[in-house]
């Protein structure tokens, strides 16, 4: 009996970018796993046709190519272990080959760093329209909004068939509010030729029995491999509405998610904390464990948009007491559903088991393995900066995405400025070891400097000891 990869899986040789990053990933079963390069190279022959002793033949072959020992019973517990993850698959008669190896033949950028071949990661908004108009909303969205430039149909068809070729391991859809294009079901059929995992956000506004019915048919077609995000900000109506400026909104978001679970989706419950909504948070995990959600992501709001001009942003010891509170609630509920608390623009500690441990502290995950997409094409570092004056690399309806990645304006994220140009991060005693001092492109976007601390230090400079207090330190 022969077997074959299935199209579901994408094979990533990034051995520039890090030396062990070599891997497969399996869309549907939402994991990425590291192997030797002699397993890889199996895999790689797997895109055709193999029998099992064909494929042993070929393993034992490689390891002695790769000077790898191989371990008596090794071969067949990885062969176990790929059937019964649904990697392989048997092949039908007349099958020739299948096509996971999608961007392994792309050139690396030469950049003081080398990124990944292709981001693996990227962010894509649809529009920046909305029904709502959001006291935190980042991209300014609302129903004034112009969306004339947004990309079309056969567009974002080209930047999905481009995602493929490359090799995108996850992809997020948001917006603005991804529902209110009037294209939306042809976008959620489209998605069906996304092999990516698909993070696909709404507010929950606007959930019509078409959209629900297209979103039925892509989790088919998926499998487990997608997530509806959906927003509920705390766990009372008051605290939700207000943020939200709509009177109502709780109650309807509550019925979306209902209908959403009873439609067999995974759903992520997305949290602005706000000081109006932090009394609320244990509420907020009685009511996703009894709407029955996978996820509850929780974080502050951004220093953009907005948010800047609204009461909505969180004092330092307010959401160290907060984080608190959550990773003790994460663990009451983890029978539940799996807890995500992201503060990545606040001051923190470095984390070592996060994606950054690939990387030194002068580089930053965006235009190493991630970019952030806006609704006309433009590409900018990350999703926090997608529409920040001075940040753009490119925009692909001028040139491809594998262009754009090439892009000597990516340099400066790849290694090209040095942790001593921090001049304002003297004397912090995070100095060295912080989770966003390589975050330079979001200090860009919020204070006009790439060299600053981000304004979230600012806030909390007397706690972190960079000054007598917030108005002490002087903002470029
Ligand atoms: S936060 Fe989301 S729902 Fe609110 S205005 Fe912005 S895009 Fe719309
Ligand atoms: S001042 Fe610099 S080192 Fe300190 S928390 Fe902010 S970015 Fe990190």
């Amino acid at each position: 009996m022969a077997l074959i990869l299935n199209n579901e899986v994408v094979l990533r040789d990034e051995r520039h970018f890090h030396p062990d990053f070599l891997c497969y990933r399996n869309i549907p079963s939402y994991r990425t796993t590291f192997v030797s390069p002699t397993a890889f190279d199996l895999l790689k022959a797997w895109t055709h046709p193999l029998t099992v002793e064909e494929a042993r033949v070929l393993f034992t072959d490689s390891a002695r190519t790769h000077g790898e020992s191989v371990i008596g019973g090794e071969f067949d517990a990885f062969v176990d272990q790929l059937v019964s993850e649904e990697t392989l698959e048997q092949a039908s008669v007349g099958d020739y080959h299948s096509e996971p190896l999608w961007g392994l033949d792309y050139s690396v950028p030469n950049t003081p760093v080398r990124p990944m071949r292709f981001p693996s990661k990227i962010n894509l908004t649809l529009t920046e329209g909305c029904n709502l108009r959001c006291l935190h909303c980042l991209r300014n969205a609302s129903p004034e909004v112009d969306t004339s430039q947004d990309l079309t149909t056969p567009e974002l068809a080209n930047l999905f068939d481009q995602f493929n070729r490359g090799g995108l391991i996850a992809l997020a859809i948001s917006g603005g509010e991804t529902t209110v294009r009037q294209d939306i079901i042809d976008i959620i059929d489209l998605l069906h030729m996304v092999r990516a995992h698909t993070e696909f956000f709404t507010n929950g506004h606007r959930l019509t029995p078409a959209i629900r019915t297209g979103l039925v048919s892509l989790l088919a077609r998926k499998r487990r491999g997608m997530h509806v995000h959906v927003s509920l900000d705390g766990g009372t109506e008051e605290s939700h509405d207000w943020l939200r400026d709509r009177h109502g909104s709780f109650r309807r978001v509550l019925q979306s998610v209902e209908a959403l679970v009873s439609d067999g989706h995974l759903i992520i419950l997305e949290s602005v904390l706000t000081p109006r909504n932090l009394d609320t948070i244990p509420e907020l995990f009685e009511m996703a464990k009894h709407l029955g959600v996978r996820g509850l992501s929780l974080h502050p709001a951004s220093f953009t948009g907005r948010a800047k001009v609204n009461p909505v942003s969180l004092k330092q010891g307010d959401l160290l007491v907060a984080e608190q509170l959550i990773q003790h609630l994460a663990e009451q509920y983890q029978e539940n559903f799996k807890t995500e608390f992201k503060w990545q623009f606040f001051p923190h500690p470095a984390n070592d088991k996060t994606e950054r441990a690939f990387l030194a502290s002068n580089v930053s995950e965006a235009g190493m393995f991630h970019l952030g997409l806006q609704s006309d094409g433009s590409v900018y570092p990350c999703t926090e900066t997608i529409g920040s004056d001075g940040l753009t690399i490119g925009n692909i309806r001028e040139q491809s995405l594998q262009d754009i990645w090439h892009s000597g304006r990516w340099d400066f994220y790849r290694g090209g400025w040095r942790l001593e140009q921090l001049s304002g991060c003297r004397g912090c005693r995070l100095d060295g070891n912080c989770a966003t001092q390589a975050c330079r492109c979001y200090a860009f976007s919020t204070i006009g400097n790439h060299y600053a601390p981000m304004p979230e230090c600012y806030q909390s400079a007397a706690e972190l000891g960079i000054g007598g207090g917030p108005t002490d330190v002087v903002r470029v």
